[in-house]
């Protein structure tokens, strides 16, 4: 049988393992229905177990001195971790990652895995590179080659069917701004022929999505002193700080497709025996102003980089986004403004590193690689708003833009609006497609009325849009606090405007407690009663968050929640 062909994005806050399969690169989905593995690495010490992922993510909290994370920022240096009283080479730890990921990855697509292409950013010296080829030997790997991480983005870029932020320019410049967890690298390569060439390589080892994450972080202990009196921001608790860590995580990735988080924690810590919550609302434009000066920092590295290659904006033909960290809106509006045009990404950047190591493998051992098909909008999708009133001609025509071309799809995007006037009854809704700032210039899809009900001027109504592959876009239209929500679906390709005008039932359930439980319910290493009792518990509870029953039964099903997690994350095996 002939070998498997893959590539590995060894990253500092995430890895991922991509496969070579008849030519198209994709990723191997390996914990949770995601191929994106947590690079961190846990000790259990009653087993002498290593353990890595998201179960050692899991475990970060309760035993922070048998886990370790960023081991990619120790590489090449001669030193040692503690997990326990044990001790591991930065080589030796990520060996335990590369092993993670080929053993789960040859369960998955039933192949074992023995050569592999490994990414490594541009900036890493010799000795960080002869750690990387270390850590596969370590893993019981053939390290068929090391290359940029940049490279390996571009590569798949090459290879792929869309046009994505291109210039009008013959210049052969791309430039890879990468964004992750916890650091920024900007690349600028010069494409001649087959050989990429980087000319200039900046960056920031400290900067990230952990530090929007600690921004937000902040923003909730301030808010918990302003609410409880109790300040909790010197406070050392480790268990609060993950805590509120994932909760801000998962709000920033709200904050990317919509306009507003709602935050909503029961018992974030406790408090002279009393449960301290957090609740709060959160808009994207205070979550902007919070991180503003963190992404005007990367625009800073981007320019020393233009400076660095004697290159001006306009000379960059492609911009390729790359790292998780670049979903974020701010981060795309401030490049656009830099670079004065469209910049979005058809590849996932959280992937698109390993898959373009899968298919530098495949160029290394004379595989054909074909062209990577993408499902992406052809024109930006978004509706008229009267940002340019003209209160003479009555025109407003401005083209706000909610969808951006080229993003992959099926995708869904919210953004928020405000009323012009007092007890405005309603908008009139029209939905274009194109890409002009007039849309006079773009194709109208379809129109509808949105009745509003009565409420002061500036009174918010958030739109979002889904689009999926079937050439249709869900529209849902909600004036905020106003208990007025409308669905309306458009067939792009035939005009046709259908609209759903029943009351839905408001709100997603966004508990914390929800969304661990269910992920407790889901572990294959507890025992089947106690998973089916939590289901159970959890429906019960969800049904009497959304039937807005009284405190003190939803208080009583909390508590019931609350030890039947406990017991049963005790009796759950590590598996
Ligand atoms: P690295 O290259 O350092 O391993 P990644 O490219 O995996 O890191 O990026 C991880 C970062 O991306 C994390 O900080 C994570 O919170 C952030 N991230 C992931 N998804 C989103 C999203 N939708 N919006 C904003 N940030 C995101
Ligand atoms: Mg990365």
């Amino acid at each position: 049988m002939s070998d498997v062909i893959c590539g590995i994005d060894l990253g500092t806050t995430n890895s991922c393992l991509a496969l070579l399969r008849d030519g198209r690169p994709e990723p191997v989905i390996i914990e949770e229905g995601s191929a994106i593995v947590p690079s961190i690495v846990s000790l259990d010490d009653a087993t002498g177990r290593i353990i890595v992922g998201r179960q050692a993510l899991n475990r970060f909290a309760a035993f922070p001195h048998h886990t370790v994370r960023s081991i990619k920022r120790l590489m090449g240096k001669e030193t040692h971790v503690k997990l326990g009283d044990r001790s591991y080479s930065p080589e030796e730890i990520s060996s335990f990652i590369l092993s993670y990921l080929v053993t789960a990855g040859a369960a998955v697509i039933g192949s074992e895995i023995r050569r592999v292409v490994i990414t490594v950013p541009a900036y890493f010296n010799e000795a960080q590179r002869r750690s990387t080829i270390k850590a596969g030997e370590l893993a019981g790997l053939e390290v068929v080659r090391i290359i940029n991480e940049p490279t390996a983005a571009s590569l798949l870029y090459e290879n792929c069917e869309d046009e994505g932020g291109e210039n009008e320019t013959n210049s052969p410049c791309i430039l890879v701004y990468d964004l992750g967890g916890g650091t920024f690298d900007v690349s600028i390569l010069e494409v001649k022929g087959e050989i990429k060439e980087v000319l200039a390589s900046c960056g920031d080892s400290a900067l990230g999505g952990d530090d929007f994450d600690e921004r937000l972080i902040a923003h909730f202990l301030r808010h918990i002193r302003e609410q409880s009196g109790y300040d909790f921001s010197d406070d050392q608790d480790r268990a609060l700080h993950s805590r509120l860590k994932a909760v801000a995580e998962q709000a920033k990735i709200t904050l990317s497709d919509a306009p507003y988080a709602r935050i909503s924690e029961v018992a974030v810590t406790v408090m002279n025996g009393e449960p301290v919550n957090l609740e709060l609302e959160l808009s994207r434009r205070e979550y902007e102003e919070m991180i503003d000066d963190l992404v005007a920092r990367t625009m800073e590295k981007v320019e020393e980089a233009l400076k660095e290659a004697h290159l001006e904006a306009d000379d960059i033909a492609r911009i390729i986004l790359v790292g998780g960290s670049t979903r974020t809106p701010l981060v795309q509006e401030r490049l656009e403004q830099l670079f004065e045009r469209t910049v979005s990404f058809s590849v996932d950047p959280d992937l698109c590193v390993a898959l373009g190591a899968s298919v530098q493998h495949g160029l290394i051992t004379g595989e054909s690689v074909g062209h990577i098909l993408i499902d992406v909008t052809a024109h930006s999708l978004g509706m008229k708003t009267n940002d340019s009133f003209d209160p003479e001609t009555g025109d407003a025509d401005y083209f706000s833009r909610i969808i951006r071309r080229n993003t992959a799809i099926p995708v869904r995007k919210a953004e928020v609006y405000y009323t012009n006037y007092d007890n405005q009854d309603r908008v009139e809704v029209e939905v274009f497609q194109g890409e002009s700032e007039s849309c006079r210039e773009n194709a109208l899809i379809g129109a509808f009325p949105y009745p509003l009900k009565p409420a002061p001027s500036g009174a918010s109504v958030v739109v979002e849009f889904a689009y999926d592959k079937e050439g249709l876009i869900h529209i849902i239209l909600e004036q905020k606090g106003y208990d007025n929500r409308k669905e309306v679906t458009l067939d792009i390709r035939t005009n046709q405007v259908t609209v759903r005008d029943e009351a839905v039932a408001e709100g997603k359930i966004t508990n914390y407690m929800v969304s661990k439980g269910r992920k407790l319910a889901q572990r294959s290493d507890a025992p089947q009663k106690m998973r089916d009792e939590l289901s159970a518990l959890l429906d019960e509870y969800v049904a009497a968050l959304e039937s807005n029953d009284d405190e003190e039964t939803i208080d009583s099903l909390e508590e019931r929640l609350l030890e039947l997690m406990d017991e049963l994350e005790d009796a759950a095996t590590g598996e």
